[in-house]
């Protein structure tokens, strides 16, 4: 397979044409953003890392019978995906309340919440992403009620099956986002599932191992991301 040329540059990632028409390469960037790209800065071996990590996690899921767009790993920082038609939708769900939902609701973060909550976001920037509901996504027609309760199916199966594992490995899922398209009609999960797009908690310290430490200035945010690769996989990171 061949990389062409540059499709689309978003915040964390670039995405690249191939010769199959069917596939897209993703290079993962040391770029950081948060709060709509107000805050920006960029932090060294992200890009490695989050792009080990989201395999990590997408093969996790196939060995449970969730499909994902990751064909293949291509380099320290690249990956081969099955290109997808996105739906416009971020599904978030949540464990333990913590960023928007503490505010919004008045939640102390940290708050252990009595069942997964489980939020739909409309993807659109100039919006700022806006909270949206089943109604809001039906008359947007940014996907069939029937492909959402099929998407809150997989993502609360997702959860299930990333919860345990992380809980094997001392960390608390907080809550976290997933993307979905439609490849050949089927849904699929789609874009990364990283410290970026996850809140992880060391179960004993509380400490946070995520894109919060870049958030709130916390420092030691590559450090973070080299633990929770280490707890995933049982190695340091040498990049
Ligand atoms: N999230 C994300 N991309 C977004 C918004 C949220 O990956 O554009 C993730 C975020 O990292 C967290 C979860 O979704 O794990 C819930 O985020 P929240 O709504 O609390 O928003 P935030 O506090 O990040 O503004």
């Amino acid at each position: 397979m061949i990389k062409k040329e540059l499709l689309y540059e978003g915040k964390a990632k670039k995405i690249f044409r191939t010769d199959d028409p069917n596939l897209l390469w993703v290079e993962y960037k040391d770029d950081a953003t948060a709060f709509n790209g107000l805050k920006k800065g960029a932090v060294s071996g992200k890009g490695e890392l989050n792009n080990k990590i989201s395999a990590h996690f997408f093969r996790l899921l196939a060995q449970n019978g969730i499909e994902s767009h990751l064909v293949a790993e291509k380099s320290h920082r690249e990956m081969v995906v099955k290109s997808l038609q996105i739906i416009r939708v971020e599904v978030v769900l949540r464990n333990i309340a913590a960023g928007s939902l503490s505010k919004r609701l008045g939640l102390p973060e940290g708050t252990v919440l009595p069942s997964t909550v489980v939020e739909y976001y409309y993807k659109n920037d100039e919006l700022h992403d806006p909270l949206v509901n089943d109604d809001h996504i039906r008359i947007l027609d940014l996907a069939t009620p029937e492909q959402m309760s099929e998407i809150k199916e997989i993502a609360l199966k997702v959860n299930e099956v990333l919860r345990a594992h992380l809980a094997e490995r001392e960390l608390d899922l907080i809550d976290f986002k997933l993307e979905f398209g439609l490849h050949n009609g089927q849904i699929i999960l789609g874009d990364e599932i990283s410290p970026d797009t996850c809140r992880f908690w060391d179960k004993n310290t509380r400490k946070k191992l995520d894109k919060d430490r870049f958030r709130q200035d916390l420092g030691d945010v590559e450090q973070a991301y080299r633990e929770v690769y280490r707890r995933l996989t049982g190695k340091q990171h040498t990049g």
